[in-house]
């Protein structure tokens, strides 16, 4: 039998891989396109960047799916595709490992909208999106869900239950902080802190908390969370940070942390006591890479 994830990180730490949306842009996909309809139109150069991934040494990889339930596919008249597209998102991924074990991360990313009162969209529409999402990633044999770049506890519970009514073997919610402005603390764009949605998510059976992405999460802050994150739960802590900042440059959006710039906040992470550590927006695999290294010396001292 197969290792389970939840099994693997009692263990060791494990690496996760880096950004997939700035990389498919590397790989020609225009601004505003759907990256996701790629997995069946142009699955190889899916393929490439997560065997770049496996490459560097990650231990998961998550699925290009992160816009994937039907409600953000709609957006591209591609909703018909839902199920479809996840699922090869999910054989892609696998494939990338080329034979080796692996975990793979089904990803659901926001569906993008507001909830009635407040938006368009009825509960029950995204309800059924990340239900019919969920279940294609754990079909196609997804070993966890992520739940990501979430701001409302709202949202995510409707994505952590998804994810568990669709029989996920784990269960991975992540939120997506935003530093204040006088830089004192983070929360998310809807007010929610890492003490809170930690208790939530361990009320709500998720198997692992998480972060990734947000505004001026950086590898320190990340490290913060970590620690609150441990302070309110006792569930197996995940961090995806972000390449640093963005900066707008010739009217593209950069993200210009370097991979020793990054890596220097890998063992830190580590001694907090992260059990998956990853990379967000603007990372590339050679960020990965230099992950793997540091993982692995840490891990070779501490024996
Ligand atoms: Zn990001």
């Amino acid at each position: 039998m197969k290792p389970r994830l939840l099994d693997a990180i009692r263990e060791r730490p494990l690496l996760a891989d880096g950004a997939m949306g700035t990389q498919l842009m590397l790989a020609g996909l225009e601004q505003g396109s759907c990256g996701e309809a790629w997995n069946l139109t142009h699955p190889e150069r899916v393929l490439g960047i997560q065997r770049r991934y496996a490459g560097a040494g990650a231990d998961c990889i998550l699925t290009n799916t992160f816009g994937g339930s039907r409600i953000m596919l709609n957006r591209h008249s591609n909703g018909d595709l839902a199920a479809a597209v996840n699922r090869a998102g999910v054989e892609i991924a696998r494939a990338a490992f080329g034979g080796r074990p692996g975990f793979v991360i089904g990803d659901v990313g926001p569906f993008g909208g507001l909830m009635e009162p407040y938006g368009e969209f009825s509960e029950t529409e995204v309800r059924e999106a990340f239900g019919e999402q969920a279940r294609a990633l754990v079909e196609a044999g997804a070993d966890a869900v992520i739940i990501e770049t979430q701001t409302s506890l709202e949202e995510l519970l409707l994505g952590i239950r998804a994810a568990k009514d669709a029989g996920a073997p784990c269960v991975i919610g992540s939120m997506a902080y935003d530093v204040t402005l006088d830089g004192s603390t983070f929360r998310t764009m809807m007010g929610i802190d890492p003490e809170r949605a930690a208790a939530f998510m361990e009320e709500h059976g998720a198997d692992i908390v998480a972060l990734n992405c947000g505004t001026g999460m950086d590898m320190k802050r990340a490290r913060q969370a970590v620690l609150r994150y441990r302070q309110a739960t006792s569930l197996p802590v995940m961090v995806q940070p972000n390449a640093g900042q963005p900066k707008l440059v010739d009217m593209k959006v950069v993200y210009d942390e370097t991979p020793a710039q990054m890596c220097a906040g890998v063992v830190p992470l580590l001694e907090a006591g992260a059990s998956i550590i990853g990379a967000c927006c603007g990372s590339t695999p050679e960020h990965i890479a230099a992950f793997r290294k540091a993982m692995d010396a840490y891990a070779h001292q501490t024996l």
